[in-house]
């Protein structure tokens, strides 16, 4: 099958950096499927195994790529239609923007208006961060190759329902599932659709809940597979993402200036040879899912204010293996690196004490995912 590749298209091969040849994946063709490019026979049969299961999910009938002539950075494409819009029973108390996707509350917040929660406000944050940690465990051990990511939306927005919980996620300008799941080069607010994850692949779940007028937010990037846990370069930027994060954290006290924790995430990503993205930065949260302050993740920000005790903020680097670029696909949410490389991001919601900080969406001692090895550098390295 002599197909010209169009100009700049990508081998499918998972973490190939050739250019597509004009080899196409014969199954994929039969089955109207237009951009399975390979860059050799040798790489399409490594990645046979793989690859086959993109045939399964597409001969069923109905599934395509809803933007078909857009210029897609790296392999990942979406996979349409998405399921119906999940409800919530009207019991559970809804945010603001539930209905018509607007947000209200704090629309008028200056940037260096932040709040100071009371002991009271603190405990319901407490609560809706565990809430939203037992959530985000529950989707992490569901995933596994073959699983699609409307899968994971669907048990998310489940088990947020079992609590008591609304998903903040749905219908926050206009997002239309529960969950965000971000794959390979996706850096964040990934729609969950009816792509199967392979082995191989890895992906970020950002979790937030809304519970008792409070919003609790985090996310973990997390390795499918064993495939992806033997990728040098997938651990790295995992590992580093996960580092920058608690690096950050280490320096959260009252008197830290919020731009320096940019500085420390920085330094780290570029000892490892990663990027920093620049588009997306932490947030303060409470009654209000995103306010006051910004936090950026870059070194040498700009960003006014300082730590104090009873603040409420997220810091979640988003770190990338080749440029810090961005680029968003037309449903106006997926943002993706702009060369196409993975990127992975790491998630807390914290509080400001009078000593330090409590880390409200930490980690328990059986959540799946946490470090994982560097692999030993094969020859032939990437
Ligand atoms: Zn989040
Ligand atoms: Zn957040």
């Amino acid at each position: 099958m002599a197909v010209e590749p169009p100009a700049k298209k990508k081998c499918l091969g998972v973490d190939c950096p050739n250019d597509a040849g004009s080899l196409q994946c014969p199954t994929c063709l039969k089955l109207g499927i237009k951009d399975s490019f390979f860059c050799s026979q040798d790489c399409f049969k490594k990645n046979w195994a793989t690859h086959k299961t993109v045939h399964k999910q597409e001969t069923k009938t109905g599934y395509y790529n809803p933007f078909p002539t857009f210029p897609f950075t790296g392999p990942l494409r979406p996979v349409y239609p998405l399921s119906e819009k999940r409800e919530v029973p009207k019991s559970i108390p809804h945010p603001d923007y539930a209905a018509d996707g607007i947000p209200k509350a704090g629309r008028s917040l200056r940037a260096n208006k932040i709040d100071l929660l009371d002991a009271t406000a603190q405990e319901k944050m407490r609560k809706v961060c565990r809430l939203a940690r037992e959530v985000l465990d529950i989707a992490a051990a569901a995933l596994k190759p073959g699983i699609t990511t409307d899968e994971i939306d669907e048990i998310v927005h489940k088990a947020c329902i079992e609590r008591n919980s609304y998903p903040s996620p749905l219908n926050y300008n206009h997002f239309p599932k529960s969950v965000c799941t971000s794959v390979n080069e996706v850096i964040c607010h990934g729609i969950p659709d009816k792509r199967v994850l392979l082995d191989g692949d890895i992906i970020n779940l950002d979790v937030t809940l809304y519970h008792d007028g409070y919003h609790g937010d985090l996310n973990e990037t997390y390795y499918v597979g064993d495939k992806a846990k033997a990728d040098a370069d997938s651990v790295r930027v995992v590992e580093t993402a996960r580092e920058c994060l608690e690096q950050a954290i280490k320096e959260v006290k009252p008197g830290t200036l919020f731009r320096e924790f940019g500085n420390i995430i920085e330094k780290h990503a570029k000892s490892r040879n990663c990027s920093v993205i620049r588009t997306y930065v932490g947030h303060g949260i409470n009654s209000i899912f995103h306010c006051p302050p910004n936090i950026p993740h870059y070194a040498k920000n700009k960003a006014v204010g300082e730590c104090k005790p009873g603040m409420t903020f997220t810091i979640e680097p988003m770190i990338a293996l080749g440029k810090y670029r961005d680029v968003t696909w037309p449903d106006n949410w997926t943002s993706t690196t702009i060369d196409g490389k993975r990127t992975a991001q790491f998630e807390h919601t914290l509080l400001v004490t009078e000593t330090g900080v409590e880390i409200l969406t930490a980690r328990r001692d059986d959540s799946p995912g946490g470090p994982v090895p560097m692999p030993a550098v094969e020859n032939g390295s990437k």
